[in-house]
């Protein structure tokens, strides 16, 4: 049936979309109360995103679901996969990996038992994850990744945007809300979703020595706890006029699913820096060795005290007991050092660095970086005291002006190398020096413009040396054809084969040689031929169909 029937005379006015009737009360609202009525949205998504993701909510429904409930990962794969990404942090690994294969699996479990008539029930408590650190160590990564391992629905939030009416800051509620629309309306995969809170320590209320927050902190605890043990959460909040219409649109449109969500099975993760626990911790500590003739040990490190955060250091620093009991696994991220940051540049495989090298190669430039300049970037960003987070600061103040510049250059290539992490003015002032004394005809030639429109159009980088340059202008000389035209005949079967390349390789950046311009097709089959020798990478991330 159509959404839109036809108007006549006769029939009634088709029903507005859920937005139009929000747009029209709220102008209503804002019209006749002024400002003091509130809209308040779901962030991101409308509860059931698009009509045609509406209509096709059932079947999607029981696939997601059973796809969700088909849990077979067992921790160490999650850890092999984390590993990938994620410098450090192994014990935060192997911790939440295994605590997300608990969780899953007992899922599955309960699951399998509701199926079978008579069975006893399954008892069940839940994993919930609290992550202390510093801030840009990998915390959020380390969620976000294994959350797109599983294909479970994820939401990310900062605990201090709620307020415990939900009338100033956001409504606790709205998490779950969030999360079906994550899961584009499949309510039971959003009950197996999960949850993830950063900054929970601003909830702490006034603790030892510390100003915590207000009551309010203490309101949202409670709320959130509630949502972490198990409650039922309207799916159209009752306070939303967006979400009352969007039940009604639900309505009249005959679809009379569920109208609660299930936050039993949500895994629910929290984290914050919790700074000052440590001074809480240490204090613990001296406490218990009076008496016991403890020789007086060299002061640990604030990562060390922090990993043996207790309950009690967490009651102490401002949470109900209550709420910590809820958050049985205990993980702490260690801060990262100048050579962790060195390692995540060179070998995570979401490395800046790759980043960067693609962005050049977008304008046909093969920029290539010694581990010199990544370990004197390391250095500077370990300075900001930020964690990863250093790094994009630090690589931004270096590269700000190539990356302006080079792009009208037309140098081939850049080395990012400690010279340039030194001096990066002096550097820039070679690149130009150097632009400027290639011979005229190798400067801005077709050859770059090839080269920029091959790399924006395939996504690989050919790069032409010099006297690749000089061998081509002279080929076309000798045949009396332009030179981009040489190049379109010549390389004609390079995307296809270069991709394949790509493919089993992972290289995307190619150094032609003087063999490609005289004979284009053994040079292809050539690189064809040895990359498929080369040995398959253990793992790909097909392997886990991320
Ligand atoms: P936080 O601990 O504050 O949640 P994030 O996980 O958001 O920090 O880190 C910010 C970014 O820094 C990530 O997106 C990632 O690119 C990088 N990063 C942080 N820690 C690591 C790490 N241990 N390994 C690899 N990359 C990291």
């Amino acid at each position: 049936m159509s959404d839109t029937p036809q108007e006549t005379p006769d029939s009634p006015k088709p029903m507005p979309s859920p937005e139009e009737i929000t747009r029209k009360l709220e102008d209503f609202i804002k019209n006749s109360l002024g400002g003091q009525v509130v809209f308040s949205r779901i962030e991101g998504h409308d509860l059931r995103s698009s009509p045609e993701a509406q209509d096709s909510i059932p079947q999607a429904e029981e696939e997601d679901a059973s796809q969700a409930f088909d849990f077979k990962s067992k921790p160490a794969d999650i850890k092999a996969y984390l590993d990938r990404f994620v410098i450090r942090q192994d014990e935060a690994k192997k911790v939440l990996a295994t605590a997300v294969c608990d969780h899953y699996h007992h899922a599955r479990m309960l699951r399998e038992n509701r199926a079978q008539k008579g069975a006893q029930p399954l008892e069940f408590t839940k994993q919930n994850v609290i992550i202390t650190g510093p801030t840009g160590v990998g915390k959020t990564y380390l969620v976000k990744h294994i959350a797109d391992l599983i294909g479970v629905p994820f939401v990310k939030a900062d605990a201090t945007k709620f307020s415990e009416t939900g009338y100033v800051g956001g409504d606790v509620d709205d998490l779950v809300r969030d999360l079906v629309a994550k899961a584009n309306g499949n309510v039971e995969l959003a009950e197996h979703g999960i949850i993830y809170l950063d900054e929970i320590d601003k909830l702490a209320t006034g603790g030892e020595g510390r100003v915590g927050r207000d009551v309010s902190g203490r309101g949202v605890q409670t709320a959130l706890l509630k949502l972490m043990e198990e409650t039922e959460v309207a799916l159209y909040a009752p306070n939303d006029i967006r979400s009352q219409m969007q039940m009604m649109f639900d309505t009249r449109k005959g679809r009379t699913g569920r109208e609660v969500v299930n936050t039993r099975n949500i895994l629910f993760i929290v984290s914050g820096a919790f700074s000052g626990l440590e001074k809480i911790i240490e204090k613990r500590q001296s406490k218990a060795s009076i008496g016991f003739g403890a020789a007086m040990t060299e002061k640990p490190a604030s990562d060390e005290l922090l990993r043996q955060a207790r309950t009690k250091d967490f009651i102490d620093y401002g949470f109900e007991a209550e709420f910590i009991g809820r958050l049985p696994v205990r993980v702490f991220c260690e801060a990262l050092t100048a050579d962790d940051l060195f390692q995540i540049m060179k070998n995570s495989e979401g490395s800046l660095i790759r980043q960067y090298e693609r962005e050049f190669h977008a304008y046909g430039v093969r920029a290539t970086f010694e581990d010199e300049a990544l370990r004197a970037v390391a250095v500077t960003a370990a300075e900001e005291k930020t964690g990863a987070r250093g790094l994009v600061t630090a690589w931004e103040k270096v590269l700000r002006d190539f990356k302006f510049e080079l792009p009208s250059l037309g140098l081939p290539e850049l080395i990012v190398n400690g010279d340039l992490v030194k001096d990066t003015g002096k550097a820039l002032e070679n690149c130009r020096v150097q632009a400027l004394s290639l011979p005229a005809k190798v400067r801005h030639t077709e050859v770059h413009d090839f080269a920029t429109q091959f790399a924006a159009a395939h996504g690989i980088t050919l790069v032409f040396k010099e006297e690749v340059t000089l061998a081509l202008q002279e080929r076309a000389q000798r045949e009396g054809c332009a030179v981009d035209t040489l190049c379109a005949r010549l390389f004609k079967d390079f995307p296809f084969g270069l991709q394949l390349v790509a493919r089993s390789t992972g290289q995307t950046i190619f150094d032609l040689t003087k063999e490609s311009v005289e004979q284009p097709d053994q040079f292809l089959s050539n690189l064809v031929v040895s990359s498929y020798r080369q040995p398959e990478p253990t793992f790909t991330s097909d392997t886990y169909g991320s």
